[in-house]
């Protein structure tokens, strides 16, 4: 196989790391991981024990091939793990540093060559055999293939967030910030409802026991919940799943799961939804952009909902906070932010559609993950863009790809040799950021390049853009 730049040092940068170091082959493996902690990324960097996995200890994995399972290295941390258990993220960051060191320990017995950069790569440019990669720190890298692991970009303010509020210390962008922010408001208000703001509204209110906490969004529709044990699957799952794949369009595609769901009255929901995971991607690829446009705009908020569930323990403290009337939901449109700290946020009802202002010490952006390509200030996708080398999903949902992660450049060719995995490839798979589907495309991933890039010069000049 040919030397290799993996650039991003997230779950998913790691995945791939250790599938390809597992390979026969005298190549380097270069991993840029950024400033990050190695193999820690956005979700698992977090110190703080209440922020929970969404899947249960025994689905959580890094490689397919693992050495040891997430379950075991959890038992060895703390006692009475059990594998139907949602453990704190902290502790599935602490498996995949443990499991990169295994693999590189490993590496470094077989001889296998590989390198860490812990430097942000800038540009990736074309060159006669492969392409040159410039870090940080100036170092330039000359590798055959590169693939883009860098997670969702850092997000941009909504359009009506003022620049006043924008420069008021008071407009929260990166919701984990806030174990950073010393001094506590009096009412913190989330703009969103999914997991991430369920993950700010708990810390917040062990953070800040006294502060007023609301949530806004649009259907003001919090995650549902996972059963506490996992419920029975869905005996007629495989005839559903035929029937939704023979099936066009996304209406007929409800009306199948709704009338499962009706024939089988005992029948927890919960299993259907996660019984569709193996085709959804097949799904989604067999949509017209039409059609997908149409799921994002009329049935995005109750898919997310439905199908990233949070663990019941999170749910518990949501309930209580609601219980005891510290947060509210509201369902509204956010019309604008604005002030200099107190901020006001001008919300439309859509119970009624009144409109109301609502003041806040602290307003959080926790709006899900951002991949428009086409608007990002992330300096190598930029440059990628502006080049030709990538071009962005019409969905603005990542960048345009074949469903292995092969690149579209600007010409509508694929790009030889570039390569992404996990969250830039919404636009063909739809659901791949979460660790079952990252772990499975990183090892598909790593047999794809060692068979399409076996070592020696990959000749790729001629088809750049
Ligand atoms: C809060 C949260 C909770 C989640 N919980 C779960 C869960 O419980 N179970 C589950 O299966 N999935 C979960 N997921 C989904 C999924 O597992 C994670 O998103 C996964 O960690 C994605 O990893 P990644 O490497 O693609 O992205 P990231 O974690 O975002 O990592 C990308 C890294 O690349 C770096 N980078 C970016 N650009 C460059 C550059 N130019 N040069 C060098 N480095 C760069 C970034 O700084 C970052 O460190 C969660 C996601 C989030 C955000």
């Amino acid at each position: 196989m040919a030397d290799i730049a993996i650039i991003g040092g997230g779950a998913a940068g790691a995945a791939l790391f250790g599938a390809l170091l597992n390979q026969d082959s005298n190549a380097t493996v270069h991993w840029i991981t950024g400033a990050s902690t190695q193999g820690r990324g956005v979700a698992y960097a977090t110190p703080e024990d209440h922020h929970l996995l969404n899947v249960r200890a025994a689905g959580m994995g890094l490689y397919v091939d693992q050495d040891e399972d997430f379950v075991q290295h959890a038992t060895r941390q703390r006692a009475g793990v059990r594998t139907t258990d949602f453990l704190p993220r902290r502790l599935f960051g602490d498996f995949i540093e443990a499991q990169v060191r295994a693999r590189i320990a490993t590496a470094e017995a077989r001889g296998r060559a590989f390198a860490l950069h812990a430097a942000e790569a800038l540009r990736v440019d074309p060159q006669i055999d492969g392409y040159d990669v410039l870090l940080a720190d100036k170092r330039i890298l000359h590798v055959d293939a590169v693939i883009l692991a860098v997670g969702a970009l850092s997000p941009r303010p909504l359009r009506t967030v003022s620049n006043d509020a924008l420069a008021s210390g008071a407009y929260e962008l990166n919701p984990w910030n806030l174990p950073h922010r010393n001094r506590a408001p009096r009412r913190m208000i989330v703009i969103g409802t999914g997991l991430t703001a369920v993950d700010t509204l708990i810390s917040a209110s062990t953070q800040w026991p006294d502060a007023e906490l609301v949530a806004v969004s649009r259907h003001g529709l919090l995650p549902f919940v996972h059963p506490t044990l996992p419920a029975q699957p869905y005996p007629q799952q495989n005839q559903l799943n035929a029937q939704l794949l023979a099936c066009h369009d996304p209406v007929g595609m409800v009306r199948a799961i709704r009338q499962a769901m009706r024939e089988s009255p005992q029948l927890d929901w919960r299993s259907v939804i996660d019984g569709m995971r193996p085709i959804n991607a097949t799904l989604w690829q067999r949509l017209t952009l039409a059609q997908r446009r149409q799921f994002l705009r009329h049935a995005r908020w109750i898919w997310e909902a439905s199908r990233h569930r949070i663990a019941p323990p999170s749910a518990e403290i949501i309930q209580q906070l609601r219980d005891e009337g510290r947060l509210q939901v509201h369902a509204a449109r956010v019309l604008g932010v604005d002030g200099q700290g107190p901020l006001d946020v001008t919300v439309r009802a859509r119970a009624n559609q009144v409109m109301s202002t609502l003041q806040a010490d602290l307003v959080v952006q926790a709006t899900g993950l951002d991949t428009a390509v086409a608007f990002t200030e992330h300096a190598l996708l930029s440059q990628l863009i502006e080049d030709g080398l990538a071009v962005a999903d019409p969905l603005q949902l990542g960048v345009a790809a074949h469903p292995d992660g092969r690149l579209i450049n600007a010409r509508g060719d694929s790009q030889p040799g570039l390569y992404a995995i996990g969250s830039l490839l919404r636009g063909n798979l739809w659901e791949c950021t979460a660790m079952p589907e990252i772990r499975a495309a990183a090892h598909a991933l790593a047999a794809n390049l060692a068979a399409l890039h076996p070592a020696g010069a990959v000749p790729i000049s001629a088809a750049t853009a």
